[in-house]
């Protein structure tokens, strides 16, 4: 009897101090910073340097112009990296933990009854799946047959200055995209082959149809109606504020400022199209979205930036990305005929930026050749020259702690090297 338990008990110490191993090992490869961590963990070949961009030659830069694709979005948590970890450990069936994923989200964002979730490779590919599925329904004969749109509807209406390269996306479903600007061009163009309303949340300045009118006046003709919000946290409240105003389907990014897998993004909506934009996306074969494929592991890390990014303390987040950006600019003014200017975005990418502009007397370069200069530095750093006229522009969320140091140093050495 007592050497039963004794071995049972061993068993199950073994077992757990195994996993506790494992677990160890995973992290130090994953958070090792230098080559000792990876050298122990028995990295030996690519990665034994801890820097795997340098190994192939290719420079990281310091990325004071936000969440790009181009740059690679944003920097997982590392709380998302071992989740990732232990997802790529196990095999599961991809649509139930889709289905399970949803679910959670749902529950985390407190969306109302009939409204679910799936983890999809991105906003842009949420945006081709959302669109497949209303199209398409449950229909396994138009799944099959989309891009050819023969037996279903076929326009989308979108507000003209909506338009952007993001809706490649929609039209990749075969779907022409009628361009309206007024309420009566709205209502002259709804037709029996109107399929959806599509709104570009950006761009809510620019068009005459507000956010909060589109789904208004789409309920009058009974129509669906998509908002691509993917770069429209922060405010986290943005996560739910579109499902209150009455939107069917929405699109966030994952890998932007919620800092989740790089290709993942969060398609939310109304529980029976949600669902018919998972038949219409990998992993089920013959679908326009299979080559939207989203692993286990993508799924799983979603769910752990969600809950991560819902616990963070916004205010205080600001507060620092503002800090950072007023380091920045008191070393910038010291030199002479530097100006800047703080300002903040109103929709997507809703953080503190910097402007700095200079005196072209003093100082003679265009925006172009200081951005060119600084990605050509050592250490290579990434500002925007497009934002405004006559200045560069930054952002301080991606930056890691000391860099917004080195910006300010490089920048006003590089600004004061061209002075006259
Ligand atoms: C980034 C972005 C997308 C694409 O999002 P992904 O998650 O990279 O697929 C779509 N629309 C807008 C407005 C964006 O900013």
């Amino acid at each position: 009897m007592e050497i039963t338990t004794k071995w049972t008990r061993r068993g199950f110490m073994g077992g757990i101090s195994a996993f506790a191993a494992a677990l160890l090992n995973a992290r130090r490869v994953l958070a090792s910073p230098g080559g000792t961590d990876a050298a122990e963990a028995g990295v030996t070949g690519f990665g034994h340097s801890g820097n795997v961009y340098e190994e192939l030659g290719v420079t990281a830069v310091i990325n004071a112009q936000g969440t790009m694709t181009m740059l690679g979005g944003s920097l997982m948590r590392p709380e998302v990296e071992s989740v990732m970890a232990m997802a790529g450990r196990h095999f599961v069936s991809i649509p139930e933990l889709e289905v399970a994923a949803g679910k959670r989200i749902a529950k985390m964002l407190n969306l109302p009854e009939g409204y679910s979730a799936i983890v999809t490779s991105g906003a842009a590919a949420a945006m081709q799946s959302g669109l497949s599925g209303i199209l398409t329904g449950d229909n396994p004969k138009f799944i099959l047959q989309l891009p050819d749109l023969t037996g279903m509807k076929s326009e989308v209406i979108i507000q003209k200055s909506h338009r952007n390269p993001f809706d490649h996306q929609l039209r990749s479903t075969g779907v022409k995209l009628i361009e309206i600007e007024t309420r009566e061009d709205l209502r002259k163009a709804i037709n029996a082959k109107t399929a959806m309303m599509h709104f570009t949340n950006f761009a809510n300045a620019a068009g005459q149809i507000k956010v909060d009118e589109w789904p208004r006046l789409a309920k009058e003709y009974n129509l669906p109606t998509f908002i691509d919000a993917a770069a429209d946290t922060p405010p986290v409240s943005h996560l739910w504020d579109y499902v209150t105003m009455g939107y069917d389907l929405i699109a966030f990014s994952g890998g932007k400022a919620i800092r989740g897998p790089q290709c993942a993004g969060l398609l939310l909506g109304r529980k029976d199209l949600v669902a018919y934009a998972l038949l219409n996306n990998s992993p089920y074969e013959d679908t326009l979205g299979r080559s939207q494929k989203v692993g286990k592991e993508e799924i799983v890390g979603m769910v752990k930036a969600l809950e991560s990014y819902l616990k963070e303390d916004h205010e205080a987040l600001n507060k620092e990305w503002q800090r950072r950006l007023e380091v920045i600019s008191a070393e910038v003014n010291k030199v002479r005929g530097v100006t800047t200017k703080f300002w903040t975005p109103d929709v997507a990418n809703h953080v503190p930026h910097l402007d700095v502009g200079w005196d072209k007397q003093h100082i003679a370069l265009t925006p172009e050749q200081v951005a060119t200069g600084l990605r050509a530095g050592k250490p290579a750093i990434v500002v925007a020259s497009d934002e405004h006229p006559e200045v560069i522009s930054m952002n301080s969320f991606m930056l890691q702690p000391g860099e917004e140091r080195i910006i300010a140093d490089t920048l006003s050495a590089y600004l004061k090297t061209h002075s006259s």
